[in-house]
C-alpha cells in the first residue's frame, strides 16, 4: 500500500509503500528499511527502491520495574506515550529529543542526543538490550555481550542492519519531570562560551538559542536556557498541540521582515522570564511541539537543517564563521540553536555526538541556493575536524559524510543487504579515497592539524580499527 510517508524536511514528498512490520516482510521484501514517526529532517527514513516496515502498530510497554528503573518496551512506542505512562513516577528518559513525537525505534538507530549530552551522552549509552530482525531470518538480542558488533552499529545504524522490534532502556531517577529553569541572554558568542562552561557544571540542562540575524559586536547573541529537575507532587501534562498550521503557505513565513521580528520577540520574551521558574516539561523540553506542523511554515518546498558538531578547538571562531556565511548568503536561520556535547561514550560505531560544539541551523529550501549555502557549511565543518548530522540531512555529499565518518565502510560491512535507505544510497554511491582539502594556506594547516589530532583522540575511529580486526577474527 502506498501511504504518504514524510520526514519532517517536507523536501521530498511522495506517496511510499509502506507495511506494518512483520518478521516475514524482512524476509518477503528485497528492500526494506524501518520507519518510526518520519521525525527525521531528511532521507535517512526513506527507501524509494522498497518498502518501509512501520513500527507504528508495535507500541507497548512489555514490562517496567520500578525500582531498577529497566524498561522493555516495544520499537514503535513514542516518547511522548512513554512519558505520560512515567507521569506519575520518578523516572524520565535519560535523553529526550526536542520533540516529544519520535519512536523509541528512531531514537535508537538515529542515537539521538538532548539538552544534557553533557551529562548523559546520548540515547544509545542507556541501552541495555534489543531485539533484531534480519532477512537471513535470524532474530537476534543484541547487546555488549551478545552479538556485540550488530548491537554497536546498530545505534546510530540508521535502521540500516535490520529492524528492532523490542529495547531495553534504563530510565533515569528523578525528582520528579518538572524543572527549574533559567534563562539566561548573553551578547555574543564570547559571552557564551565564557558563560557555558560554568552553567554546564551547575545545571543537568542546557542549550541556547541563537538570533542568527545578529551582526557586529552582537554575533551569535542569544540566551542560555539551563535546568534541573526538581520535586512537584502534582502529575504534568503531556497535551496534544491545541495550535496547528492548517495549510502550507504559498511562501515561507520564517525569512526576511517575519524572521526578524521573530527573533526580537522572542529573544525579548526569554530575557524576560522569571529566574527559577519551575517549567513543565512539556514547555521545557518541547516547546515546538505546541505548535502542530510548525514545519508547514517554511513553505511548499520545505526545510534545510544543518547541524555540525565542531571539536573544541577553535570552535568559537568555527561558529562565527558558520553564521557569518549563513548571513552572506542572505539566509537567516529561524530556529537557531547552539550547545555543548560532553565527552559522551556511546556505544554506537556512527553516533553523531563528539565532544565539542553543535550548531544548528535551519532553512526555507530554495533550492539550489540553499544547497550551495550548505555545501558551504559543510565544508566549514569538516576543515574544521567536525561532521555534519546524516539524521538531519537531505543531500550530504559523500565527500561530506564519509570524511566526517571515516568508519562508514564497517557498517556497510554489517548493513543487512536488504536494508537501504536513500541517504546511505547518495553518501556511498562512490568511494572518496582522500578528504578533500577544503582550503588553503597557513590557517589550513592549523585547522587539519587539530583536525588529525582530533582524530587520533576520537574513540570511534579506533573503534574503527577494533572493529575491523574483530571482523576479520569473525571470519576467519
Ligand atoms: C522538532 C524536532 C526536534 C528534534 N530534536 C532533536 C534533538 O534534540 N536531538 C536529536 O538527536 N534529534 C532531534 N530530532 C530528530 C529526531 O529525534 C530523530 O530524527 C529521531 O530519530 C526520529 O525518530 P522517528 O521515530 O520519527 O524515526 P524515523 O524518522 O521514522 O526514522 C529514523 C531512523 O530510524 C530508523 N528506525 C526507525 N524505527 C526503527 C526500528 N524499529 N528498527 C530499526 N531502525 C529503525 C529508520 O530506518 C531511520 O533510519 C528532532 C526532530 C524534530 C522534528
Amino acid at each position: 500500500m502506498a501511504v504518504k510517508t514524510d520526514s519532517w524536511g517536507r523536501i521530498d514528498r511522495r506517496h511510499r509503500i509502506s507495511k506494518p512490520f512483520d518478521p516475514n516482510e524482512v524476509l518477503r521484501q528485497k528492500s526494506w528499511l524501518p520507519f518510526g514517526n518520519g521525525r527525521s529532517y531528511g532521507d535517512v527514513c526513506h527507501n524509494d527502491s522498497g518498502v518501509l516496515l512501520q513500527s507504528g502498530g508495535d507500541d507497548s510497554i512489555i514490562a517496567f520495574n520500578e525500582d531498577t528503573g529497566l524498561l522493555r518496551a516495544q520499537s514503535g512506542l513514542l516518547l511522548r506515550a512513554l512519558l505520560i505512562y512515567l507521569a506519575n513516577k520518578k523516572w524520565f528518559p535519560p535523553v529526550v529529543p526536542g520533540t516529544q513525537f519520535v519512536t523509541l525505534g528512531g531514537a535508537l538507530a538515529n542515537d539521538i542526543d538532548g539538552k544534557n549530552h553533557g551529562k548523559m551522552g546520548t540515547f544509545g549509552q542507556h541501552v541495555r538490550s534489543f531485539v533484531l530482525h534480519r532477512s537471513d531470518g535470524s532474530t537476534l538480542k543484541c547487546s555488549q555481550k551478545e552479538n556485540r558488533r550488530l548491537f554497536e552499529a546498530t545505534i546510530g545504524g540508521m535502521g540500516l542492519t535490520g529492524y528492532v522490534s523490542e529495547i531495553e532502556l534504563a530510565l533515569m531517577p528523578v525528582a520528579s519531570h518538572w524543572v527549574a529553569s533559567k534563562n539566561i541572554p548573553f551578547r555574543n558568542l564570547a559571552e557564551f562560551f565564557n558563560e557555558n562552561s560554568r552553567q554546564e557544571t551547575a545545571n543537568h540542562y542546557n542549550v541556547a538559542w541563537i538570533d542568527s540575524l545578529a551582526t557586529g559586536d552582537n554575533l551569535g547573541r542569544g540566551v542560555m536556557m539551563v535546568g534541573n529537575h526538581t520535586d512537584r507532587e502534582k502529575s504534568p501534562r503531556y497535551a496534544m498541540p491545541r495550535l496547528s498550521v492548517p495549510f502550507t503557505p504559498p511562501v515561507p513565513l520564517v525569512s526576511g521582515v517575519p524572521l526578524r521580528l521573530f527573533n526580537n520577540a522572542y529573544r525579548w520574551s526569554k530575557s524576560r522570564v522569571r529566574n527559577d521558574t519551575v517549567t513543565t516539561p512539556q514547555s521545557f523540553f518541547f516547546p515546538l511541539d505546541a505548535l502542530g506542523h510548525w514545519n508547514r511554515l517554511y513553505g511548499p518546498r520545505g526545510l534545510h537543517q544543518h547541524q555540525s558538531a565542531i571539536p573544541e578547538t577553535d570552535a568559537e571562531m568555527v561558529v562565527e564563521k558558520l553564521i557569518r556565511t549563513s548571513q552572506q548568503a542572505g539566509a537567516g536561520s529561524f530556529l537557531t540553536v547552539l550547545k555543548r556535547f560532553g565527552a559522551g561514550n556511546s556505544p554506537g560505531l556512527m553516533s553523531f555526538p563528539q565532544p565539542g560544539i553543535t550548531l544548528t541551523l535551519d532553512f526555507p529550501n530554495q533550492g539550489e541556493r540553499t544547497v550551495n549555502l550548505l555545501n558551504q557549511l559543510d565544508d566549514i565543518t569538516i576543515a574544521a575536524g567536525g561532521r555534519v548530522n546524516p539524521y538531519k540531512d537531505q543531500r550530504m555529499s559523500p565527500a561530506t559524510f564519509q570524511a566526517g565518518y571515516p568508519q562508514w565502510e564497517l557498517l556497510e560491512e554489517l548493513r543487512d543487504p536488504r536494508a537501504n535507505s536513500n541517504f546511505w544510497k547518495r553518501v556511498t554511491k562512490r568511494r572518496i579515497v582522500q578528504p578533500p582539502a577544503m582550503e588553503s594556506g597557513s590557517s589550513t594547516q592549523r585547522v587539519n592539524q587539530a583536525r588529525k589530532q582530533d582524530v587520533q583522540k576520537n574513540p570511534v575511529i579506533n573503534k574503527l580499527e577494533k572493529g575491523r580486526n574483530a571482523l576479520k577474527s569473525e571470519s576467519s
